[in-house]
């Protein structure tokens, strides 16, 4: 057990470094931390592109896409995140608006789908959510928002590709609503699509955004014509806008206003309309990010909350990205920073080690590159190489005992038994998963009764990354197998007798422990789950969980 270091101690280190009030309270007010939600092919990736063209890092929209070119194999992936700096770089990307400072963390989607997409948006203070207008909610943004939902997470939607046939605006509001269960107050409205698209229609302004094709530029000015009456707009195209103002007149009727307060509590979505790739609509968004989103919002750190302006420096780790380089192995912390203000070569405290470190070597993500950070504030990321001591789940600070929570594990949604070519290697496969699991790549279980391992994941290429790392980094060459298991639920129960009975009842033969050594029940099927549910009424069946 580490030694304790002396509260004296901690003490001096704030002592020597006053940093004013007003300064942290400047620095957080103007930052906006957040996360793109959508389906894979709803615009993510050229959205991302059209956001930092307004930051003036254009030399990025290359990098973004160089990154996407390479998910169609994962192989290619796995090249792509050897070249370092590449992927770790593009998972974060934080750049300057209007004096304001964005952070923008990627949430990966489709193959390299995973428990970090979860993760991250348990760092962000609100999210943007994409919808294929020609699509509508599909099935990825449904998981992602129920992932919002647990925090309460503000949320702003796009609707994209509307220079394309795209479906009913009015319907496509109406199934975010009944679908997704939030309310929708459409900011902007589109005039025509496809072919007849026109522009948007600002519902708070009364102003007409003339649609353009092509843009490649960020500071392109799209016309602006103000008033929904305004004559010159039955010139240009009658037939749209008598369309528009029969619309205008539905939308009043049927839908809700934009409400500030029903926004921040998660409960109401202001809706745009656009195009990414034309560029158009994408001021709107980063106008309403500024304007509307949170700065930086207090975090529960267990023994209290702390709030994002208090001196003391204060984070917690909610992804590792190992650098995939067998000869280093170093790998990368994400630190979002809850408090204070974080200075390159400050001392802070490791909570979980009960050890003090002095982060002299920090990166940090601006859109362009990786940079050297030399401070942060609370929203704010940065990244802390490491060599596998630090987890998921862990909470810096400067001495004070905290526990940042909610950082949770999610039920896993595919399932692979795991077996080694060469028996010898069997120390090696279960150090290898131990750390993998500790590091959040994958999901270990142990059932009580049989001795092969259980991988869980909610991304198949969870998997691949996993077989890849494994013979890499700890010369593992393993084999996965499919098995039957549909899914898994975390076991608690105060009824500790109830807990042993079950684990020696003939449920028990589908009773696994996870790394952390938790008790989880592995159903066979849908049905099979709600019958052990029903027969054992003592038990809680869990789909989450916190982190330790
Ligand atoms: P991601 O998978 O969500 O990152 O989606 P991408 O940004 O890669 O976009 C998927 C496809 O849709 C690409 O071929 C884009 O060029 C296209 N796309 C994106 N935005 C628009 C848009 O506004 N209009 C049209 N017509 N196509 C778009």
């Amino acid at each position: 057990v580490p030694d304790t270091p002396s509260t004296e101690a901690v003490d001096n280190i704030a002592d020597t470094r006053k940093v004013p009030a007003e300064l942290i309270a400047r620095e957080v007010a103007r930052r906006r931390t957040f996360g793109i939600i959508s389906h894979p092919d709803a615009g993510k990736t050229t959205l991302t592109e059209k956001l930092l063209l307004f930051s003036g890092a254009i030399q990025l929209a290359g990098t973004v896409k160089a990154r996407k070119s390479g998910r169609h194999a994962t192989s290619d992936w796995m090249e792509i995140e050897k070249q370092r700096g590449i992927s770790v770089a593009s998972s974060v990307m934080q750049f300057e608006y209007r004096d304001h400072v964005v952070n923008l963390l990627d949430t990966p989607g489709h193959q390299d789908f995973s428990e970090d997409t979860y993760r991250v948006l348990t760092a962000v203070d609100s999210a943007l959510m994409v919808i294929d207008a020609a699509k509508g909610v599909e099935e990825q943004t449904i998981k992602l928002l129920n992932v919002c939902r647990m925090r309460a997470t503000p949320i702003l939607t796009f609707m994209n590709k509307m220079d394309r046939e795209t479906r009913d605006p009015l319907e496509l509001l109406d199934e975010v609503e009944s679908v997704l269960k939030i309310q929708c107050a459409p900011v902007t409205w589109p005039i025509g699509m496809g072919k007849n698209f026109r522009g948007v229609y600002h519902l708070l302004r009364d102003e007409i955004l003339l649609f353009k094709a092509g843009s490649e530029r960020a500071d392109q000015e799209f016309e602006v014509v103000k008033g929904i009456d305004n004559p010159r707009l039955s010139e240009m195209f009658p037939l749209e806008i008598e369309q528009l103002k029969m619309e205008v007149e539905l939308v009043h009727g049927a839908s809700h206003p934009f409400d500030l307060e029903a926004f921040l509590a998660g409960t109401q979505t202001p809706v745009f309309f656009g195009s990414a790739i034309n560029n158009f609509g994408v001021r709107e968004i980063l106008n309403a990010l500024l304007d509307w989103a949170p700065a930086p919002r207090p975090r529960d750190a267990s023994v209290r909350a702390v709030t994002p302006v208090e001196a003391p420096f204060s984070g917690f780790v909610f992804k590792i990205q190992a650098n995939m380089d067998p000869a280093h192995r170093d790998r990368i912390a994400f630190l979002r920073v809850c408090s204070g203000r974080f200075e390159r070569g400050m001392k802070v405290k490791h909570l979980r080690l009960n050890r003090e470190i002095k982060v002299s070597s920090v990166v940090t993500f601006m859109a362009s590159s990786r940079e050297q950070v030399e401070e942060a504030f609370a929203g704010d990321i940065i990244g802390l190489p490491n060599h596998g001591n630090m987890q998921i789940g862990d909470s810096f600070s400067e001495g004070e005992q905290l526990q940042f929570t909610g950082i949770p594990y999610f039920a896993p949604d595919f399932f692979r038994m795991v077996r080694i070519r060469n028996p010898l290697k069997i120390k090696q496969l279960h150090k290898g998963l131990q750390q993998l699991g500790e590091e959040g790549a994958v999901q270990v279980f142990k059932p009580v009764h049989g001795g092969d391992l259980i991988l869980g994941a909610v991304g198949v290429l969870q998997f691949e990354v996993v077989a890849s790392r494994l013979l890499n980094e700890y010369g593992v060459d393993a084999v996965f197998e499919g098995t039957s298991i549909s899914s898994a639920r975390w076991i608690s129960s105060d009824d500790k007798k109830a807990l042993a009975d079950f684990e020696r009842s003939s449920a028990g033969a589908n009773v696994a422990y996870d790394a952390a050594n938790n008790m989880a029940y592995l159903a066979t099927s849908g049905v099979n789950l709600k019958l052990t549910q029903e027969r054992w009424p003592q038990l809680t069946f869990h789909a989450t969980r916190e982190h330790a």
